[in-house]
């Protein structure tokens, strides 16, 4: 494929008139901020343009075709995955001049939304309303519904309400050529044609430009309770998950701390949990207020053979426990200033094959792996900490991450459970290459030329 290498004079004169100054910036300074990502990696590109209105991204999408110029869409740039790293050069689409609430209904407890409106904020909106906007990404304060929605993320309570495909209803696109297209509406039921909605949620922005969402909400839970509890190892904290689940209580969450966090916790702070403590769950269920404290009682009652346990009943105190997990990321650097990140996913019951086969990939390497994360879902994440001004511990780190990519496929897992393939995972050692060569013609059918975050995703 060929593209543009530069901007010309009239190719900026187009863009000075269709965005004007507050609109469009060439300053280097500028450009260095959004050529790169929470991946810290970095690539190269000609402007940054900040659309306002869907007429805007028409125009510019019919030009940009025509022109061969690439274009990089952009939420809030918390992609950990380099979903927002130019791999060839091109002009970077900062989606959050468009960011308006456009309606919540509560009586088709629908939401419409633009793109660019931060997820934090959504959601406090249709909290106030007694309804509920269930996908949490950890990211949520720094992220974009879009960007949310070309990921398809994930978060704490995907394990009893699911992840943002649940719910997403509708959207509108721009397709490189400038074409409006609707998919999907405000019905919760709608089976005419393909899902093209579907298509477009985790496309990682290869399909088209997101301009509009309709989101479903469902009513939001009135109470919540949380419980901490430690066990003397990885294998009987994940037991207690066992016995949750074949009690018949499904957990709003369910997360595990593995042996190396605990130490880095013991490390960094004040833990109130005895030496003998090794590993975590952490869980959380929801429901009415009249029946939260029997359902406490009846998860209580499953997690008898801890060692210690810490509960809390209500944000307030829930959120003393949720302060541990939340501690584990920023905690783990004193393993090492910086960090490659693995947010593997395998089938529920792999989980403890898949950490104790990791960790014995990274210390055959001299690593130590970090694992935690959604237990009730299988998603692993997998972090290793080096130096990367050392360029024997940066070989080493990178050659263990190759390496669990590798392995959780063993185990019929996914390399990525949330946050995408980016432009830094290798997902062609996932997809068969039948699919992977479907997939390619589907994206063609979208965009021919290819302008569209070309070599991202898949
Ligand atoms: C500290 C931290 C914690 C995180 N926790 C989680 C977590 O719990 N769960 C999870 O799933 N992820 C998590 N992430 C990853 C990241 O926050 C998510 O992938 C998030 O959905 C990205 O949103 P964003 O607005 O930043 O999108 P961006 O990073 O800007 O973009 C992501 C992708 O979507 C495309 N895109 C964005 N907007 C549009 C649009 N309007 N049209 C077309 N394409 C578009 C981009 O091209 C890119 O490919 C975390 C990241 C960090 C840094």
């Amino acid at each position: 494929m060929t593209y543009a290498d530069s901007l010309t004079g009239v190719h900026r004169a187009f863009l000075e008139d269709l965005f004007g100054k507050d609109g469009l910036s060439f300053d280097p300074a500028v450009l260095r901020v959004y050529s790169s990502d929470a991946s810290n990696e970095k690539g190269d590109i000609f402007a940054v343009v900040r659309p306002k209105d869907t007429g805007q991204v028409r125009e510019f999408m019919r030009w940009a075709d025509a022109e061969r110029v690439v274009v990089h869409p952009r939420g809030r740039g918390t992609s950990l995955a380099g979903g927002c790293v130019p791999t060839v050069p091109g002009i970077v689409v900062s989606m959050l001049g468009m960011d308006k609430l456009i309606d919540i209904s509560s009586t088709d407890f629908v939401a419409e939304a633009e793109p660019g409106l931060c997820t934090a904020i959504f959601q406090a909106e249709v909290e106030k309303r007694g309804l509920m906007f269930p996908p949490d990404p950890a990211s949520g304060k720094a992220t974009s519904l879009g960007g949310n929605v070309c990921t398809c993320a994930g978060g704490l309570r995907a394990v009893k309400y699911g992840v943002t495909r649940d719910y997403v209803l509708g959207c509108e696109i721009v397709l490189p050529g400038g074409q409006l297209m609707k998919f999907g509406g405000r019905t919760q039921k709608d089976v005419v044609g393909l899902d093209l909605t579907r298509f477009v949620v985790g496309s990682e922005g290869t399909l088209g430009i997101v301009t509009k969402l309709i989101l479903k909400l469902i009513p939001k839970p009135e109470a919540s309770a949380s419980v901490l509890v430690g066990y003397r190892s990885l294998e009987d904290a994940l037991s207690s998950m066992v016995k949750v689940f074949a009690a018949g209580i499904l957990p709003a969450a369910a997360e595990f701390i593995g042996e190396t966090c605990m130490e880095i916790l013991t490390r960094t702070g004040e833990c109130p949990w005895p030496d003998e403590v090794k590993a975590m769950m952490l869980f959380q269920i929801d429901g009415s207020r009249e029946t939260i404290g029997l359902e406490n009682a009846r998860l209580s009652r499953q997690l008898d053979d801890a060692l210690w346990r810490m509960e809390g009943v209500g944000k307030e105190e829930e959120d003393r426990l949720w302060a541990f997990r939340r501690r584990i990321s920023a905690a783990s650097y004193v393993l090492g200033p910086d960090r490659m990140g693995g947010d593997m996913a395998v089938p529920r019951g792999k989980i403890l094959p898949a950490v104790r086969r990791f960790e014995e990939i990274a210390a055959g390497n001299g690593k130590r792996l970090v694992a935690f994360g959604h237990a009730g879902d299988g998603n692993i994440h997998a972090n290793l900490h080096y130096d990367a001004s050392d360029p024997d511990d940066a070989a080493r780190t990178a050659k263990t991450h190759h390496a669990l990519d590798k392995a959780v496929l063993e185990f019929g897992g996914s390399i990525s459970g949330e946050h995408g393939g980016g432009s830094l995972k290798d997902v062609g050692q996932q997809l068969g290459d039948g699919e992977h060569e479907l997939m390619l013609r589907i994206r063609r059918l979208f965009d021919p030329n290819l302008i569209l975050n070309p070599k991202k995703g898949y």
